[in-house]
């Protein structure tokens, strides 16, 4: 009999499969797909023959969960620390000056004075509006948790009298793109999240990680390897269909092909919207399973072009106020890929109700009029992909609908982005719940139980500067 059957292979499932090989239990992976990785992955382009992502991801240096679980399993060596970010001004100041581009760095100094020259250099705010701005940060990070789960950022940002500029290039240009919702569809403590852990604790949180190969490679091949050198097994193509439950506990996954395989211990790492299809209908309308189904999702895009020539030489850029959100430069790293820039835009669901044709047009005259090198250059070819539950939305009062690892069957734990992490749809949300599934296992079998790492320590100026 296996120790334990973990149902899904994304990175809450690889997780806790690497957390728990390390403790030395007998796991068994089930995928239905052919590769690991699940949101976060890639295929092959037929056109270009290459395999690209669904989406770009991109971690943070607040990210220590997912860090180290790309440490000990040996693909950190894969991602690229950015240390500085490429802030392109919105169309209307660059008209004269088409690449404006404003560089966010930080200074030798504790957080949060770190960024404080970076924020002073965004030039596309006036003095005023950078002052609101720091009163609006401060006034954040001071919001009490209880009160911040139940509003919503929008009407927050009003009472705080932040003005439109900032709220249009500033507020709305870093949380669409971390939780890929409008404001108003936002909480107060996710916001609170974002910009805390992200830009006001620590002086690495706000440190960009990308990938420099194919998420595919990452997650399948390098981790297959090293789950299946650690003693895991892993089964492709091995969708589960249904957990059988005889008094209160799981005693066997049944397979779509009609097998069973039994074990001590579960682990349904599968997207939330799925859970309850796999229970028998009695646990179907319990809590927490009933309200699974209430937590609303958003979808996110991603533009895949590929130009005959070079357009720009920044590896990435912030686009202000425009459609594009995120300019990926694929041209660069280790497994470089020909004129291959990959735009992405979160809070998509007005991209995904147009044509495909007409969203790449738009996207690429936006890129045309930022970039010289791009007005001139022939687009050979391009794709559009929406992800159309790529994350759950992070609205006020939806941690109340969140799980915890540990579900009311003893021996089935839950594992996702969307169980209680602390932390909105993310790989580190996804990691965090893994070693938190994996923590709660272990404890059950007496092995070593604390698997979650901490948080980047916060410094002592803002310790201070935050009372
Ligand atoms: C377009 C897009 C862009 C994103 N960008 C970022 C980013 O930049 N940074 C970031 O941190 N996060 C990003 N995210 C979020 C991140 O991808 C997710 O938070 C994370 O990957 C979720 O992992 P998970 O394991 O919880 O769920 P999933 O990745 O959904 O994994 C669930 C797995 O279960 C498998 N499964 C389903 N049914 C069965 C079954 N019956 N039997 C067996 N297996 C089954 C699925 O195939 C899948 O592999 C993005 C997500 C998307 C979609």
């Amino acid at each position: 009999m296996n120790d334990v059957i973990v149902i899904g292979g994304g990175l809450a499932g690889l997780a806790t499969s690497v957390a728990l090989a390390q403790a030395g239990v007998k796991v068994t992976l089930l995928e239905s797909r052919p590769r690991l990785g699940g949101r976060a992955s890639s295929f092959e382009d037929a056109a270009t023959g290459e395999l690209i992502d669904n989406c770009q991801h991109v971690a943070m240096g607040c990210c220590t969960n997912f860090r180290h679980f790309c440490r000990v399993t040996g693909i950190e060596d894969s991602f690229l620390r950015e240390r500085e970010l490429f802030f392109v001004a919105p169309p209307t100041l660059s008209a004269n000056n088409r690449s404006r581009v404003c560089r966010f760095s930080a200074m030798p100094l504790p957080a949060p004075l770190h960024l404080a020259a970076a924020f002073l250099r965004l030039s596309y705010l006036s003095w005023r509006e950078k002052l609101a701005l720091a009163r609006g940060l401060k006034a954040l990070a001071r919001e009490r948790p209880e009160t911040a789960r139940e509003q919503n950022f929008a009407d927050w940002l009003a009472k705080q009298r932040q003005p439109l500029n900032v709220l249009e290039r500033f507020w709305w240009v870093v949380l669409v793109s971390a939780l890929s919702e409008s404001l108003d569809r936002v909480s107060v403590a996710a916001a609170q999240k974002v910009f805390v852990d992200g830009f006001l604790a620590n002086r690495h949180g706000w440190e960009v990680w990308l990938p420099t190969v194919p998420l595919d490679e990452l997650y399948s091949g390098q981790l297959t390897r090293w789950l299946t050198s650690h003693g895991v097994e892993v089964r492709l193509k091995s969708g589960a269909e249904r957990l059988v439950v005889v008094n209160d506990r799981v005693t066997a996954v049944e397979l779509r092909n009609g097998e069973h395989l039994s074990a001590q211990q579960f682990v349904l790492a599968v997207p939330q919207h799925l859970v309850r299809s796999f229970l028998p209908d009695e646990w179907q309308d319990k809590p927490p399973f009933n309200r699974l189904n209430q937590l609303e999702t958003a979808p996110i895009a991603s533009v895949h072009l590929w130009f005959d020539r070079p357009i720009t030489e920044l590896p990435h850029a912030v686009l202000v106020g425009r459609l594009s959100q995120w300019m990926f430069n694929r041209s660069r790293g280790e497994r470089a890929q020909t004129n291959y820039y990959q735009v992405v835009i979160s809070n998509a669901r007005e991209v995904a109700e147009r044509s495909q044709v007409e969203v790449i047009a738009d996207v690429v005259s936006e890129l045309k009029a930022i970039w010289p090198d791009a007005a001139s250059a022939v687009l050979r070819h391009s794709r559009m992909i929406v992800e159309h539950k790529a994350v759950f939305s992070p609205l006020p009062g939806s941690d109340e609908l969140r799980p915890a690892q540990q579900s009311p069957i003893a021996n089935l734990q839950l594992a996702g982005d969307w169980t209680q992490t602390g932390w909105p749809a993310t790989m580190e949300g996804a990691v965090r719940s893994g070693f938190l599934a994996a923590e709660n296992i272990a404890r059950l079998v007496s092995r070593d139980a604390s698997l979650l790492q901490p948080d980047l320590p916060t410094s002592w100026l803002t310790r201070w500067w935050l009372g």
